[in-house]
C-alpha cells in the first residue's frame, strides 16, 4: 500500500448515546491541533441511504455538507471541532453499500459470482473508508462505526475493519473501543462488568481494542483502571477514563489530561509537534463558562421535544455567545401550542427570536403568530429556511394585505403563492436527495444588515429546501418594507430577506447554522446575538 495515512476504528460498546461522535471530534482535534491532518468517517449500519428521508425525531438533524450530502449529525461535531469541511464520502450507510453492491450486480460487475456479505459487502465498506485516504490529503482517518458492538447490523463493518488492520498494516491501524463503566448507587461503586462483556464480545468478532475509553458518571480511580486493564488486555495507560463534562467543547481538554493523543501519537508513530496548540480552543472554552451576561432566545420550532433536531443551530448559538462574551439561554417554544391569544404571554420577556427550519403543515400558524410578535415589537428576528419563508407568508398576509398568501407546500392551491415550489422540483418530490442541497453562491446588496454581519457582498452557504420565495411578489414585498438583501446570482432567487425599520429581522433561505465553528461563529448567529444583547441592554435601562 503505497498511502501512509493511517487508520483509527472507533466502536463502541454497553449502550447507545455514549457520545462516540464527540470523543472522535475530540481525538481529531487534539491530533489537528499537534499538526496532524486528519478527518473523520461516520459509518451508519441502517438501511436508509441516507438520514435525509428521515424523520428529525427519528434521527434529529440531518446534517448537509458543501456537497449536498443529506448526512449524520455527528458530522456537525467533527466540522465544528475540527474547523474543516467534510464531504459526501463521510458519511456512508448500509443503505448506500447495497445500493451500490445491488447496482453493480446488475450491470454484471461480478461477473455471475455469488454476491455475498463477505466479500462483497465488506469489499464495499472497505473501499469507502480507504477512499478517504488514498490520496495526500489526510494522515490519520477517524473512522466511527455507528451503533453498539453486538448488534447484528454492525457486524459486516466490525468484519471489514478486521480485514483493514490486516490490509494496511497493523501498525498502521488503531482499534479504540468506547464503554460505560456505570456507577451503581446502592453498592457505592463503579463497575467493570459492562466493559468486560463488551470488550469480550468485540474479541469474538475479531478485533482487539488498542485504548478503552470509559465513560463514567465519577472520577475512575487507579484500583479500577488496573482492573479494566487486566481483563480486557490493555496496558493501564490506555484505559482512558472519559467523565461527564458540562459541555461538549470541554471534552477535548479532558482527553489531552487523559492521554489520549499521546497514546494513539506512540501507537501509530505519529510525526507531529510536541504540543497541541489548543490557546483558541481553551479561551473559547473559559468564555463559555464565565459568561458576562446570560441573554434569552427563543427558539420556535415543532421537534422542540426532541433537542438533537436543531443541534447546530443550538451549538452556533453557543459559538455566537462565547464571541459575544454572554451565555445564550434557549427557551424552547412549541410552535403548534402558540395562539393568536397567548403568543405575547409566551413570547415575552426573551431577547431575540429564531425561528426554525422545517416540512409540513404541522406548528405553522404558531410560527407565523411569532414572527409577526417579533416584527411588530421589534425584537431580533431570526428565521432560518421555512423560519424565512414564513415570515415571508406572515409580512405578505399582514403588511402587503394578502389575507390568503401562502406557500404551495401547505396550499398547493394559493391565490397567492408567495412561497413556491421550484420548477426543477416539480417531478422530483418523492425521492431522497432530491431537493436544492448544498453550497450556492449569495450575492449581498449593499447597507443591508447582512452586508454589515458578513463583511462581504459575496457569500457562499448550504442549502436543503425544495420552495423559495416567489419572484413575483418581490416587488410588492419590497414596496411594503421587505427586501431581498441576498440574491443567488445564476437563477435570481432570494436567499436573504430583511424588514426595514426593525432593530434586526433577518430570514435566510439556507441553513448558516452549518457552517458555524468553534474558531469561527457564523457572522450572522454573531450578529444575531448582538442585536438580542443591544435590546437585554436597552430593556435594562
Ligand atoms: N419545507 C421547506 C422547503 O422545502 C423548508 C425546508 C427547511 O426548512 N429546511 O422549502
Amino acid at each position: 500500500m503505497a498511502s501512509t495515512t493511517k487508520y483509527i476504528f472507533v466502536t463502541g460498546g454497553v449502550t447507545s448515546s455514549l457520545g462516540k461522535g464527540i470523543i472522535c471530534a475530540s481525538l481529531g482535534k487534539l491530533l489537528e491541533a499537534r499538526g496532524v491532518k486528519v478527518t473523520i468517517q461516520k459509518l451508519d449500519p441502517y438501511i436508509n441511504v441516507d438520514p435525509g428521508t428521515m424523520n428529525p425525531y427519528e434521527h434529529g438533524e440531518v446534517f448537509v455538507t458543501d456537497d449536498g450530502a443529506e448526512t449524520d449529525l455527528d458530522l456537525g461535531h467533527y466540522e465544528r471541532f475540527l474547523g474543516v469541511n467534510t464531504s459526501q464520502k463521510n458519511n456512508v450507510t448500509t443503505g448506500r453499500i447495497y445500493y451500490d453492491v445491488i447496482m453493480k450486480e446488475r450491470s454484471g460487475a461480478y461477473l455471475g459470482k455469488t454476491v455475498q456479505v463477505v466479500p462483497h459487502i465488506t469489499d464495499e465498506i472497505k473501499s469507502r473508508v480507504l477512499s478517504l485516504g488514498s490520496g495526500d490529503e489526510f494522515d490519520v482517518v477517524i473512522v466511527e462505526v455507528g451503533g453498539t458492538v453486538g448488534d447484528i447490523e454492525g457486524l459486516p463493518y466490525i468484519e471489514a475493519m478486521r480485514q483493514l488492520r490486516f490490509d494496511v498494516g497493523r501498525k498502521n491501524t488503531l482499534s479504540i473501543h468506547l464503554t460505560l463503566v456505570p456507577y451503581l448507587k446502592a453498592a457505592g461503586e463503579l463497575k467493570t462488568k459492562p466493559t468486560q462483556h463488551s470488550v469480550k464480545t468485540i474479541y469474538e468478532i475479531g478485533l482487539q481494542p488498542d485504548i478503552l475509553v470509559c465513560r463514567a458518571e465519577v472520577p475512575i480511580d487507579k484500583g479500577i483502571r488496573r482492573k479494566i486493564a487486566q481483563f480486557c488486555n490493555v496496558d493501564i495507560e490506555d484505559v482512558i477514563a472519559s467523565i461527564d463534562a458540562e459541555s461538549i467543547y470541554e471534552v477535548p481538554l479532558l482527553m489531552l489530561e487523559e492521554g489520549l493523543d499521546k497514546r494513539v501519537i506512540s501507537k501509530l508513530e505519529l510525526v507531529c509537534k510536541d504540543k497541541p496548540e489548543l490557546k483558541r480552543w481553551q479561551q473559547f472554552v473559559v468564555a463559555i463558562k464565565n459568561p458576562k451576561r446570560t441573554i434569552q432566545i427563543g427558539l420556535v420550532g415543532k421537534y422542540v421535544e426532541h433537542r438533537d433536531a436543531y443541534i447546530s443551530i443550538v451549538e452556533a448559538l453557543q459559538h455566537a455567545g462565547a464571541e459575544n462574551k454572554c451565555r445564550v439561554e434557549i427557551v424552547w417554544v412549541q410552535s403548534d401550542e402558540i395562539t393568536e391569544e397567548n403568543v405575547a404571554k409566551k413570547l415575552s420577556g426573551l431577547h431575540a427570536i429564531l425561528v426554525a427550519p422545517g416540512f409540513g403543515h404541522r406548528g405553522i400558524l404558531g410560527k407565523l403568530y411569532s414572527i409577526e410578535y417579533a416584527r411588530l415589537n421589534k425584537i431580533p428576528f431570526f428565521g432560518i429556511c421555512l423560519g424565512m419563508q414564513c415570515a415571508v407568508i406572515e409580512f405578505a398576509r399582514n403588511v402587503c394585505g394578502l389575507k390568503e398568501a401562502n406557500s404551495t407546500e401547505f396550499e398547493p392551491d394559493s391565490p397567492h403563492p408567495v412561497i413556491d415550489i421550484m420548477p426543477d422540483q416539480k417531478q422530483s418530490m418523492e425521492t431522497g436527495g432530491t431537493m436544492r442541497l448544498g453550497l450556492y453562491d449569495c450575492e449581498i446588496k449593499k447597507g443591508s444588515k447582512a452586508e454589515k454581519a458578513y463583511k462581504s457582498l459575496e457569500i457562499k452557504e448550504r442549502h436543503r429546501h425544495r420552495f423559495e420565495l416567489n419572484n413575483s411578489y418581490r416587488e410588492q414585498l419590497a414596496s411594503a418594507g421587505m427586501h431581498a438583501t441576498g440574491v443567488n446570482p445564476g437563477r435570481n432567487l432570494a436567499e436573504i430577506i430583511e424588514v426595514e425599520d426593525h432593530p434586526w429581522f433577518v430570514g435566510v433561505q439556507f441553513h448558516p447554522e452549518l457552517k458555524s465553528k468553534v474558531i469561527q461563529p457564523h457572522p450572522l448567529f454573531i450578529s444575531f446575538v448582538e442585536a438580542a444583547l443591544k435590546i437585554q441592554t436597552e430593556t435594562v435601562n
